[in-house]
């Protein structure tokens, strides 16, 4: 039996289930600090005979294998979880190999594995919700650096119209500054799910979203890129991105049929959970 973690912000997600994918029970803790929530995500792996341990886990984290404080979140503004030991912990409660990458790397590698990217060496899985951010699979390998990428920062052409300031407290206007969840918030004046019908907000929404992909596309060439979170529940963000991208990218390198690259989530919501397993399962 294989055990999963999809740690995020507001909620813990733990799953048991084998290398096939199949989650056999599921949990879900709300993620408050980690002297309280940490005790139950123990409690639920208790009853098992758990081989290994897969955790896709909010950031940032230090996945280098080589630091000190691998297998610590380290710098996150959220209370209770600054410098926490979580491979140490899971590590000393259960003794079994522990695989931990961040969320959405994991999600890249459920897609990869079952999902959207099967039978795909390479696919890039970004999410926008509250934050932005993505993971990548390149030649069949998570990516990852001297530390872990955050795409979700990178620096955009803003919207000669568009005069919102910016949300993300490090870069101001950022891609995530500039259209996380919150951001459509705060630019537009309500929650996105309240927008739908506004169709200048997903406009918008898809010419920041397809400057960023275009960036990944140059320096990644994903073979799939999987689109994921609260605001890819719309669909004119998709629809915005297939107008947009080809006449950034103005011909200069072919691109599959874009409603077959640029694509949802198959697995949906369990994307994470899933790659947590397979996480676990390269661990073993
Ligand atoms: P999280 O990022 O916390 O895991 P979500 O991916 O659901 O969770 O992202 C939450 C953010 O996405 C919020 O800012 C919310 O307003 C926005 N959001 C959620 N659902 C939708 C929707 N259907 N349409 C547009 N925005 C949404
Ligand atoms: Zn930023």
């Amino acid at each position: 039996m294989l055990g999963a973690i999809e740690a995020g912000g507001t909620k813990f997600v733990c799953a048991v289930g084998d290398e096939k994918g199949t989650i056999m029970e599921r949990i879900q803790i709300p993620t408050t600090v980690a002297e309280e929530t940490m005790p139950q995500v123990i409690a639920f792996f208790e009853k098992y005979n758990i081989e290994a341990i897969g955790i896709g886990s909010f950031g940032p984290i230090d996945v280098n294998v080589e630091s000190p404080t691998y297998g610590y979140i380290t710098s996150t503004p959220k209370p209770g979880w600054k410098d926490y030991p979580f491979v140490q912990t899971m590590k000393e409660a259960f003794g079994v190999p522990i695989g931990f990458n961040t969320d959405v790397n994991a999600a890249a590698l459920g897609e990869a594995s079952f999902g959207a990217a099967k039978g795909l060496d390479s696919c890039l899985y970004i999410t926008v919700g509250t934050g932005i951010g993505a993971g990548a699979i390149v030649q069949g390998q998570l990516l990852q650096g001297w530390s872990h990428p955050e795409m979700g920062h990178i620096l955009l052409r803003r919207h000669p119209n568009d005069t919102f300031q910016g949300k993300c407290p490090y870069h101001g206007d950022c891609l995530e500054g500039l259209a996380a969840g919150p951001a459509i918030e705060a630019r537009w004046g309500e929650k996105g799910v309240d927008l739908v019908e506004r169709l200048e907000v997903w406009d918008l929404e898809g010419y920041y979203l397809a400057q960023a992909l275009m960036q990944y596309i140059l320096i990644l060439s994903p073979k799939k890129i999987i689109l994921g979170g609260g605001v890819s529940h719309q669909e004119a963000v998709f629809a915005a991105i297939y107008k947009y991208l080809p006449e950034l990218l103005n011909d200069y390198v072919p691109l599959p049929e874009l409603s077959d690259y640029i694509v949802r989530p198959e697995l949906g919501d369990d994307a994470g959970i899933t790659g947590a397993l397979m996480l676990a399962e390269r661990a073993k």
